[in-house]
């Protein structure tokens, strides 16, 4: 087995730090993959690891994630993740939280936190009080509030850049689109999608998730494993990762795959898979970028401003269109694509910083 160090000089990442603290039961692990572009930023995942080793890789692969993110996206911050090793449950946060927020602090903000599956708003107030290094805030606190409008907002840019490469036009009117999990982000995607006056076909396990987008959009319901095989025009995954595998390739009619859900390949090879049948894939990383673009753009810029930070997340329009481009010049799936403009930017931003003067985001 690779050992950690090997792990780490692999995709070249910065830092791994270990925190713990006996009285409290408190373990977590913080990574810091790339800081080219700006300070490591990345949410908090509280989870319940089968092993130390299982937290982290998941804090590694997590944090590299971040740096591809907003590489690709354009923004100016590098990749960073927590994960709290526990029960995400756990009913005593304040003491852990702020312990967290301590830590982070240590770090003097080379580290910027925020949340992510299993923390909340609340576990973001609590390392407030101990730090000033975390994106995530309700609104009274400076922060962004809720983001998943947001990340809904972008999934629909990204859309309508492969309408307009499949279809020749980017207007979503008219188009059939499945809408898999209606919760936090699904909800806004067929809210918006409806206003666009997109026909909709929607599933979630939580059948009054469903009733709900039914009773207020009236769209049309289907059983959750349904939704891979329904005649549509675009195929959104807003629920769990690895949807897109061999058994649901089978059943796909669409000519699009774009939604929110995290890790949408199962393996790397679907990517080529999806490449080969002739369906076009906006990069999981890429379509689901709105949340984080809008929560951090108040860096530096001196607090939240809707108008400004939503019109950097409709630049995933665009991010999405050169995606495209680079995939088909140099025939390669768009996944890499993405990988590839991501990898480029950081390269060039690279050469830039070599002079020094870092214009860092203030708090
Ligand atoms: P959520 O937990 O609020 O919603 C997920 C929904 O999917 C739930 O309603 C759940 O019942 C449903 N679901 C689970 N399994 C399902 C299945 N097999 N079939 C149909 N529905 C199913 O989560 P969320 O915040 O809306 O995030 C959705 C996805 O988007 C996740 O993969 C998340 O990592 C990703 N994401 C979210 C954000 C954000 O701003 N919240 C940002 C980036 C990425």
């Amino acid at each position: 087995m690779e050992s950690i160090i090997e792990t780490m000089e692999k995709y070249d990442y910065e830092n791994l730090f270990i925190c713990q603290d006996r009285a409290l039961g408190f373990k977590a692990v913080i990574a810091i993959h790339d800081t080219t572009l700006g300070p490591a930023t990345g949410g908090c995942r509280m989870w319940q690891y089968a092993s130390e080793m299982e937290a982290i890789e998941d804090v590694l692969r997590l944090a590299r994630g971040m740096t591809y993110k907003y590489a690709a996206a354009g923004v100016n911050l590098g990749g960073g993740k927590t994960v709290i090793i526990g029960d995400p449950y756990r009913k005593d946060r304040e003491p852990i939280f702020r312990l967290l927020g301590k830590f982070i602090n240590r770090l003097g903000g080379k580290y910027l936190t925020g949340e992510d599956v299993g923390t909340t708003l609340k576990d973001m107030e609590y390392i407030r009080m101990e730090t000033p290094y975390v994106v995530t805030l309700p609104t009274y606190l400076g922060g962004a509030g809720d983001i998943a409008p947001m990340t809904a907002f972008g999934t629909i840019q990204a859309m309508r850049a492969c309408v307009q490469e499949v279809f020749g036009s980017d207007s979503l009117g008219g188009k059939t689109v499945a809408v898999q999990g209606l919760g936090a982000v699904g909800y806004n995607v067929a809210k918006q999608l409806s206003e666009l006056k997109v026909k909709l076909v929607v599933a979630d396990i939580h059948a009054e998730r469903v009733h709900r987008v039914v009773r207020e959009f009236g769209v049309r319901a289907v059983p959750p494993e349904g939704i891979y095989s329904e005649e549509v025009e675009i195929y959104s995954p807003c629920a769990l990762g690895a949807t897109i595998n061999d058994e649901t390739l089978k059943k796909l009619k669409c000519k699009i795959i774009c939604g929110c859900a995290n890790n949408q390949l199962k393996e790397e090879r679907h990517g080529e898979l999806v490449q080969k049948l002739g369906i076009l894939y906006a990069p999981d990383y890429i379509a689901n970028a709105g949340g984080t673009i809008y929560d951090t753009d108040r860096l530096g810029v001196g607090g939240v401003n809707h108008e400004r930070g939503k019109e950097k997340v409709s630049r995933i329009y665009q991010t999405m269109e050169k995606i495209i481009e680079i995939s088909k010049k140099e025939k390669i799936p768009t996944y890499l694509a993405a990988d590839q403009l991501a990898e480029e930017r950081i390269r060039k931003v690279a050469e830039v910083k070599k002079y020094g003067g870092d214009l860092l985001p203030t708090f």
